[in-house]
C-alpha cells in the first residue's frame, strides 16, 4: 500500500511519542509513516503482524480464489478447443481435482509470509513491535501486557491510535466448532473440499466463498435472508452473480434467514426461520463482523462508542477523545483494508502536524472477488438517488466487447454514472473477470473529476476489455446532447 510521509519533526524538538494498538493495515500502516515523521514509535499486537486482513481474511480468502479462478477459467477450455488429455468430453472440471490441503497449506505460507515481510520492515525502520495486548488507561497511556508473560509495562506516549480491528460475527444457535459450522477464519484447517458446504450470509464474505468453494468442486447452497445476494450492492451486478452462481449449479436461496446449525454425526443441519432444513456437510457462518472494543479502557478513558459498538471518529480519525485517534474496522467506517490503511495514515498526519486531507469515502474503489469480479468506485446508483443529483446512467454488456468474445467471457458489463449537466463521472461498477484491475481508469476519472468526454477521448487498445469503458463514456456523451 502507498504511504504518505509526513512532513518530519524539526531539528530540537523531541520526538512525539506514538503508540499504535493493533497491526493490521489501520495500525500498521500508521506506525511506518509516524515512524518515518521523526515519531517514536510502538506498536502492540496480539496475534501476528499484518493483523485479520493478512492472516484469516485478505490474503489468505484471496489467495482460495485465486486457485478457483483457474477451476473457472478451466471450465471454459472446451469452448476455447481444449480438452483436457485422457478426457473424452464431459464436464471439463472433473479433469482437475482441488486438493484442499495443499491449498490451504500455500493460502497459510503465504499469509505467514506476508506477516513476516510486515514485522521485519517495521523494525528495520526502527519501529518498536511487541508482541501483546494493549489497552488505555486514561487518554495518554496504554498498557501492555507482552505475549511472553513478562512483566506489564506502561507507556506513556503523545499520540495513541486504536486500530483493533474486528472478529466474526457468531449467531448463538449455529456456533462454529471449527470442524463442521465455520466462520471464515477456520476454514484454512480443512483438509478436503467439503462435499456440501450451506453458506450462512450472502453478504461479500459469504458470496465470495460460495463461488469460490463452488469453483474449488463443492456442492454449494447459498443462504440469503434478503431477495437477492449482496444486498448492498449494485443491484445489476448482482443480479449478474446470482445468476452466474445458479447457471453453475449453486442452490442460492433467498429470503430464507437461517435460525440454528447444528451438528449432525458427520454432517450439519440448518434450520430456517420458517422450520425448512438444508442439510450440508460443513456449514459456513457469514453474517458480518464486531468490532474488537471490549476491554481497551475506552469507556475510562472517555472515548465514545457508537450504539453498534464502534468507536466514533471523525473524517481525521480523531476519537471524542484529544490525542486518542482511531482506524480501521473498530471504527465501522467502511470495512476494506485500504480503508484501514487511509485512516491510519490521515490519523498520523493530523497528529504530527503535517497537511491533511479528511477521508473522503466518495472515490474509493472496491472489489468483491467473485467471477466474474464487481468492481466499484464513487458514487452508487443508490446514493445518487438518495441525494438527489441529476445523473445519467448507462452500461454496456459486455458480451459485446471483442476481446471478451475471443476470451469466451459472457457474463458482465461496464456502466457509468456522470452528472447529466457536466458529464462528471461520478461512480462506475464494472463486472467482468479482474474487474478489480480494469476499474482503475474509473477510479482516475473520479478522483480527478473527468468528464466522461475526456474518459471517451481517450486511446484504448484494440481490441481490450477496457475499450468498454470508453465506449460506455461515448454512449454517456451521445445520451448527454
Ligand atoms: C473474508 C474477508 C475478506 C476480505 N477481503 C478484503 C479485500 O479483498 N479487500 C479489502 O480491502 N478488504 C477486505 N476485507 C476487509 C479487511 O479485512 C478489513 O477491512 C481490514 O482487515 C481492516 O484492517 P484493521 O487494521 O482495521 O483490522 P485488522 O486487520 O483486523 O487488524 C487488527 C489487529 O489488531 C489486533 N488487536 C486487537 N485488539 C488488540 C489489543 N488489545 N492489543 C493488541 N492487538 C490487538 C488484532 O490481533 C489484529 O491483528 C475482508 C474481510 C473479510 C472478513
Amino acid at each position: 500500500m502507498a504511504e504518505a510521509t509526513p512532513t518530519p519533526v524539526p531539528p530540537g524538538r523531541p520526538a512525539p511519542r506514538v503508540v499504535v494498538v493493533g497491526g493490521g493495515p489501520g495500525g500498521y500502516e500508521a506506525a511506518l509513516v509516524a515512524q518515518r515523521g521523526g515519531a517514536e514509535v510502538t506498536l502492540v499486537e496480539r496475534r501476528g503482524l499484518g493483523g485479520a486482513a493478512v492472516l484469516t481474511d485478505v490474503v489468505p480468502s484471496k489467495t482460495l480464489i485465486a486457485t478457483a479462478e483457474w477451476m473457472t477459467i478451466a471450465d471454459r477450455a472446451p469452448e476455447l478447443g481444449i480438452r483436457t488429455v485422457g478426457q473424452a468430453g464431459g464436464d471439463p472440471s472433473q479433469g482437475h481435482e482441488v486438493l484442499l490441503d495443499e491449498v490451504n497449506a500455500r493460502v497459510l505460507r503465504l499469509a505467514q509470509a506476508q506477516s513476516t515481510d510486515i514485522r521485519t520492515r517495521l523494525e528495520e525502520e526502527g519501529v518498536e513491535v511487541v508482541d501483546g495486548v494493549g489497552s488505555l488507561d486514561g487518554p495518554g497511556c496504554v498498557v501492555i501486557d507482552p505475549a511472553d508473560g513478562a512483566q506489564q509495562r506502561r507507556c506513556d506516549a503523545d499520540v495513541v491510535l486504536l486500530a483493533t480491528g474486528a472478529t466474526p460475527r457468531t449467531l448463538p444457535e449455529a456456533m462454529p466448532d471449527g470442524e463442521r459450522i465455520l466462520s471464515w477464519t477456520q476454514l484454512y484447517g480443512l483438509t478436503e473440499l467439503p462435499e456440501r458446504l450451506v453458506v450462512v450470509g450472502s453478504g461479500v464474505t459469504g458470496a465470495e466463498f460460495a463461488g469460490a468453494y463452488q469453483a474449488l468442486g463443492s456442492d454449494v447452497v447459498l443462504i440469503s435472508s434478503r431477495d437477492r445476494v449482496l444486498p448492498g450492492e449494485d443491484a445489476d451486478a448482482a443480479e449478474v452473480i446470482e445468476q452466474v452462481f445458479r447457471e453453475r449449479g449453486m442452490t442460492v436461496m433467498g429470503r430464507s434467514r437461517a435460525v440454528s446449525a447444528e451438528r449432525v454425526g458427520d454432517g450439519v443441519r440448518v434450520t430456517l426461520h420458517d422450520g425448512r432444513v438444508v442439510e450440508g456437510s460443513h456449514c459456513l457462518v457469514a453474517v458480518g463482523s464486531v468490532p474488537t472494543t471490549a476491554d481497551l479502557g475506552l469507556e475510562e478513558a472517555g472515548v465514545r462508542l457508537t450504539p453498534r459498538g464502534h468507536i466514533e471518529v471523525d473524517r481525521v480519525s480523531r476519537t471524542s477523545v484529544r490525542g486518542v485517534y482511531a482506524a480501521g474496522d473498530c471504527t465501522g467506517v467502511l470495512p476494506l483494508a485500504s480503508v484501514a490503511a487511509m485512516q491510519g495514515r490521515i490519523a498520523m498526519a493530523h497528529a504530527l502536524g503535517d497537511a491533511v486531507q479528511p477521508l473522503n469515502l466518495g472515490t474509493v474503489a472496491a472489489n468483491i472477488f467473485t467471477a466474474p469480479e464487481i468492481a466499484t468506485v464513487g458514487a452508487s446508483e443508490r446514493e445518487l438517488a438518495a441525494s438527489g443529483t441529476r445523473y445519467v446512467a448507462t452500461s454496456l454488456a459486455l458480451a459485446r466487447n471483442p476481446r471478451a468474445k475471443m476470451l469466451g467471457m459472457r457474463d458482465g458489463f461496464v456502466k457509468i454514472f456522470a452528472h447529466a449537466t457536466t458529464g462528471t463521472v461520478l461512480g462506475g461498477v464494472v463486472v467482468a473477470p479482474r474487474a478489480g484491475e480494469l476499474v482503475f481508469p474509473l477510479t482516475l476519472a473520479v478522483s480527478h473529476r473527468m468528464t466522461a468526454d475526456e474518459v471517451a477521448r481517450s486511446f484504448t487498445v484494440y481490441p481490450s476489455l477496457s475499450g468498454s469503458i470508453a465506449e460506455v463514456a461515448r454512449i454517456v456523451h451521445q445520451r448527454r446532447l
